[in-house]
């Protein structure tokens, strides 16, 4: 039986609302106040648990994310290896937004990064996400102990760790890239720095960069490349075959597009969900329509982790 992973972030997102973004020294009333579930970790958990896959999310709260992980559990998630540490806060972002629409963010990463056990234990699991929001010696021990254990691994680097790192991060242990088109520029950059045509247009540039990416010294061949690239889609470079080539696939059309936030978690969770139901000898063109229709749902609906569909209303869609 297929059963995931997410080692990962949770926050508790607090929006303000203002008449414009509080300048230095200045105290403002904010003109209303909502607070939801964030972190990539949770976002990506739960549309994976929302796909129906068994997936198990371990992550750190403080006494204060109880609620959180309540309504993270209710996305068919399993929270048993959610931590309470004591005398940590769960992270949180406190997002200003005027309006004018301008945005400004507050990140405390609280319990998602105090230290952990250091204990890697990924005994049953036959799949491994891991995004970019806890300490990254973490991060990177949970790769390597999958590379070791032939487990399959989907990473989504956010927020982008440094060129340093990248350079010399394990990509031997990694099975799938997931990024999008700006994540990509920053993760060739870290390999090969020659300038592309300026007049490509979003997708071209990004189908350039994933073949540079894929023959770059110092990455691995052996690694899928997962670009979105928008309301344009998403672009995969699938390894399985002897000669790679990049496979576009167009976006599933939203029948209005109210927010755009959770979009990428969105396709990750389902796309691991995706490659647990199919099996991993799936081409992963296979994978991606019911992850780019799950992805049209959540841009029709406001918020990030509450706009993420059930399988049942993606599937609906897709008869
Ligand atoms: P990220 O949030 O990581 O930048 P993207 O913006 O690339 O991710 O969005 C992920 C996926 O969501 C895209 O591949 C696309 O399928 C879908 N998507 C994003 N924006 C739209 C849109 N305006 N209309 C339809 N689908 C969209």
């Amino acid at each position: 039986m297929p059963k995931a992973l997410v080692r990962g972030s949770i926050n508790i997102d607090e929006f303000y609302l203002l008449p414009h973004i509080v300048r230095p020294g200045e105290t403002i009333a904010s003109t209303g106040f909502s607070r939801s579930t964030g972190g990539k970790g949770a976002n990506q958990a739960y549309a994976a648990g929302r796909a129906g896959a068994n997936v198990v999310l371990d992550a750190q709260v403080g006494a204060d994310g109880a609620e959180v992980v309540k309504l993270i559990a209710s996305g068919g998630v399993d929270v048993s290896r959610v931590r309470v540490i004591d005398g940590e806060v769960t992270g949180r972002a406190i997002i200003q937004r005027a309006a004018d629409g301008e945005n400004s963010i507050v990140l405390h990463p609280g319990a998602n990064f105090a230290p952990s056990s250091g204990e890697v234990d990924l005994a049953g699991y036959t799949h491994l996400l891991l995004q970019n929001e806890i300490p990254l010696d973490d991060t990177l021990a949970y790769l390597r102990a999958a590379g070791k254990a032939g487990i399959k691994s989907v990473y989504n680097p956010s927020p982008m760790p440094s060129r340093e790192v990248l350079a010399a991060f394990p990509w031997d242990c990694l099975s799938y890239l997931i990024v999008n088109e700006g994540e990509l520029s920053d993760i060739l950059a870290a390999f090969d720095d020659t300038p592309l045509d300026a007049k490509l247009s979003v997708k071209d540039r990004a189908i350039a960069q994933m073949h540079a990416l894929h023959g770059a010294k110092g990455f691995a061949k052996s690694v899928a490349i997962v670009t979105t690239i928008g309301p344009e889609g998403v672009l995969v470079l699938d390894v399985k075959g002897p000669h790679p080539e990049v496979a576009y696939s167009p976006a599933a059309k939203a029948r209005k597009v109210v927010d755009t936030t959770g979009a990428g978690d969105t396709f990750a969770g389902y796309f691991v969900a995706m490659l647990m139901d199919k099996g991993d000898d799936a081409p992963i063109a296979e994978l991606i329509p019911t992850c780019l229709q799950a992805c049209a749902i959540t841009v029709e609906n406001a918020g990030a982790l509450e706009s993420i569909p059930a399988r049942a209303d993606v599937e609906a869609r897709l008869a």
